[in-house]
């Protein structure tokens, strides 16, 4: 089961990652958790990457798809795998495409958790942290009793500056930009993107990823 999953930040892609892993025998394989273990295990990839990273750089693709390519041929990865994070733009996707044939292998399905924007930016903009504790709130999904002042401390609240609406759209429409080449490039496979509706209960979402990767075996 090779599989690439999808979603713009807020579709709840984590929490559906975290599902996958925990019903089906394949490693979650995210692109922060792969440059943090070469990094930590000084892989000479890693010390690459990590010489990039500490000039404040971005990691050039060459050395991404390096670690990608690493990762996927270790024992767990052999059975199958949820990519998370990768690929980013299809450069990536061609890049994996060639890596996986090396080993007879393809990509099954691209499950990309669909959500509209206009249901994302509630859900992106709605965090509150209470100035005295720190601690954080949701106006929807964890809310305090009463508005704007912290259950534990009776503190004030105040939202992040990254967690504004005017930042969150832009992040989210640099999200879609750059996702929609790469959803063409799976879309002209044939029956590999599977679209899921997020904005359902987080147990309905998961039920739907997994009546399509119970297909796959
Ligand atoms: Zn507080």
């Amino acid at each position: 089961m090779n599989i690439i999953l999808m979603g713009l930040p807020g579709a709840g892609k984590g929490t559906q990652a975290e599902q996958i892993k925990a019903n089906y025998p394949v490693p979650h394989i995210s692109t922060g958790d792969m440059f943090r273990a070469a990094i930590k295990n000084e892989t000479p990839l890693g010390l690459e990457a990590k010489s990039y990273m500490d000039k404040g750089e971005l990691v050039p693709d060459s050395v991404t798809i390096g670690l990608v390519e690493e990762r996927l041929n270790q024992e767990d990865a052999k059975g199958g795998f949820l990519l998370d994070g990768f690929p980013r733009t299809v450069e990536q996707a061609v890049a994996l495409d060639k890596i996986l044939a090396k080993t007879n292998r393809k990509i099954e399905k691209v499950i990309n958790i669909d959500v509209e924007t206009s249901i994302l930016l509630p859900r992106l903009t709605g965090r509150r942290i209470c100035k005295s504790c720190g601690t954080t709130y949701h106006l929807v999904f964890n809310p305090t009793k009463v508005e704007g002042v912290c259950d534990n401390c009776q503190g004030e609240l105040y939202q992040r500056s990254d967690d504004n609406e005017e930042t969150v759209a832009n992040r989210l429409e640099v999200n879609i930009k750059q996702t929609a080449p790469l959803l063409d490039f799976y879309n002209r496979k044939e029956n590999v993107v599977e679209n899921i509706n997020g904005d359902q209960d987080i147990k309905v979402v998961f039920s739907e990823i997994k009546k399509v990767l119970d297909t796959l075996k």
